[in-house]
């Protein structure tokens, strides 16, 4: 009956004929008073998730937004369509907002935008109390996890609305989070019996591309001027790379500006105008630029460096494209950022988990799978097929088939269940007595020594690219826990093919561009990859161990 009610409001309201297939089951959920997370990915229509609910439920529906600008525009839209919404943040005066609490009391508002700041305080708990509440929708909810990259504090109190209002539904919606964020989300709200609705991360019209970090400004600017007037970001590591960048970029004739959190806001404010009105083409940023980027054109991104993460770096390509043009989405790696990256951790607690997620986007890096399939893997979204269209998929691929390697690997994860750390693993499957597999008895169980063919090495990189492909999860909030996954019982028990890049491929590819300007002879650089790493290290540990080194990998 609702639902009825509900897709008239949509036809009146918004003019909308029907509601896309997840909206409908997140509404349904909604009516009938459940708690909710809602995965969508930008541009998914997330808004029309709580806003038909809203105008169908009795009393005030609240809404959590981070953004004063967000807030004020998408209130101005509904009002334009004729919806009772109204918004409270710091930008109105105490009279201004007392008329809309007398207002909201009274009951002629149907959709209240509040800050979380606004939220925390006590006098609006009051306020909070005499409303009649029809839900509260968290939008942005990846805020209020410090996994996340867009972390606010402010978010990080909102737990006490589920304890107040038992009854009333609470949404958290979000564009980007992985499986660690998204369990943080529901725990934080105290929503974890929350309903939980995900649409597939995939962008199929952002084109996926990696390369190692090797005469990135010269590359940059060839990519830029071969774009015309396509507005495009690029995301730097530290505030020194965007100035820089940008001031080359200028040089060359490009119209660019930068943005970073150690400038005033005014200015700060300008370049975001100037960037979303097309008057600047380029912004050279750090990832402080973002979540009030509601351009519809921007037709690429580029990492200049390494991101923290994927979830960041999803998050950052997903600005690209959301007109559902093609949009292009560029990332340089290099071990020098990784090492850098590594360094931030070091003072951290959640230094191990901080450092396998780092890891993560590293080998995606530098991996010659498909990268969609590695992303939406990363997500959760269990998949073996092939996008076709990114760089991997579109290059030479030199794949082996390592359906027996993969069943050995798996079926240890599946002995092990929820024991195994992804460093332990490798020693297991080669057969090394390490302190550390003698003190957790590893060496007992009977796959133990199974892969004695490979060598430590080969099996981290055979493990790294099961996890990758999603044939293996890591469980980070374990730390590093290994874990089977819905592909694996494929592999196991019906014998599915598994194919695997070369072992002994080099990392290293050439970098694809030509540089069409004549440039002075430049000495490239060897690119260390994290295996090249790991295989020195394995060499320091053989020595300071006294074995001989064939002991611990087999080249
Ligand atoms: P998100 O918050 O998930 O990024 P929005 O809620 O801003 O996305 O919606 C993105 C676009 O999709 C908006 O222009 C919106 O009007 C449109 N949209 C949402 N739901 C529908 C629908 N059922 N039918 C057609 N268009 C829709
Ligand atoms: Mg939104
Ligand atoms: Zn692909």
């Amino acid at each position: 009956m609702l639902i009825e009610s509900a897709k008239k409001t949509l036809k009146d309201i918004f003019g909308y004929s029907d509601f896309r297939p997840l909206q409908g089951k997140v509404i349904d959920a909604v009516l009938q008073g459940e708690d909710c997370l809602v995965l969508m990915p930008t541009g998914g229509g997330k808004s029309i998730c709580f806003q038909i609910p809203a105008l169908t439920l009795d009393g005030v529906a609240i809404v959590v937004s981070p953004l004063i600008a967000l807030m004020k525009d998408q209130v101005e839209a509904l009002k334009v369509n004729g919806v009772e919404a109204e918004f409270i943040n710091s930008t109105l005066n105490e009279e201004e907002q007392a008329a809309i609490i007398k207002k909201a009391v009274k009951g002629d508002i149907k959709m209240l935008y509040v800050s979380p700041e606004k939220m925390n305080s006590e006098s609006f708990y009051y306020t909070l109390l005499q409303l009649n509440i029809s839900l509260i929708a968290i939008d942005e909810a990846h805020c209020i996890s410090s996994w996340g990259h867009d972390f606010r504090p402010d978010y990080k109190r909102l737990g006490y609305l589920k304890k107040q209002f038992k009854d009333i539904p609470i949404m958290a919606l979000t564009a980007t989070a992985d499986p660690l964020t998204q369990k943080d989300i529901l725990v934080q709200l105290n929503i974890t019996g929350a309903n939980v609705f995900k649409d597939s991360f995939s962008r199929p019209n952002i084109y996926l591309e990696a390369r190692p970090a090797y005469k990135r400004k010269e590359v940059i600017l060839d990519f830029i001027q071969q774009r015309g007037r396509e507005s495009g970001i690029v995301y730097c590591l530290s505030k020194k790379n965007t100035e820089d960048l940008s001031r080359y970029l200028k040089a060359n004739g490009i119209s660019s500006g930068f943005y970073h959190a150690g400038m005033n806001s005014d200015v700060r404010d300008r370049i975001q105008n100037d960037f979303i009105n097309d008057r600047i083409k380029v912004v050279c940023a750090t990832i402080a630029f973002g979540m009030g980027i509601d351009k519809s054109n921007v037709r690429w991104v580029i990492h200049h460096n390494l991101p923290k993460n994927l979830e960041g770096y999803y998050q950052e390509i997903g600005r690209s494209g959301r007109d559902g043009m093609a949009a292009h989405a560029l990332l340089f790696y290099g071990q020098q950022d990784y090492s850098i990256l590594e360094s931030f951790n070091e003072e951290s607690e959640r230094k191990v988990i901080l450092n396998a997620r780092l890891e993560r986007m590293l080998l995606f890096a530098q991996s010659n799978h498909c990268r969609r399939r590695l992303l939406l893997n990363y997500f959760g979204e269990w998949t073996v097929d092939n996008c076709g269209q990114c760089d991997n998929c579109r290059g030479r691929q030199n794949l082996i088939n390592g359906t027996v390697m993969a069943q050995k690997a798996l079926s240890a994860v599946a002995r092990l269940s929820g024991k195994l750390p992804k460093s332990i693993l490798p020693q297991v499957l080669a057969g090394l007595r390490s302190p550390d597999v003698l003190a957790g008895g590893f060496h007992k169980i009977k796959t133990f020594g199974a892969g004695k063919e490979l060598s430590l090495v080969d099996w981290e990189n055979v493990i790294n690219q099961l996890i990758g492909l999603g044939y293996l999860k890591v469980d980070y909030e374990q730390g590093t826990i290994l874990a089977l996954t819905p592909l694996s019982n494929k592999v196991l028990f019906e014998r599915e093919e598994v194919m695997l890049h070369h072992l002994h491929q080099k990392i290293q590819r050439e970098p694809k561009i030509e540089i069409k300007k004549p440039k002075p002879a430049v000495s490239i650089p060897r690119e260390e990859g994290l295996f090249e790493r790991l295989r020195q290290l394995r060499r320091k540990m053989a020595v300071e161990m006294g074995v001989p080194p064939y002991i611990l990998f087999s080249d």
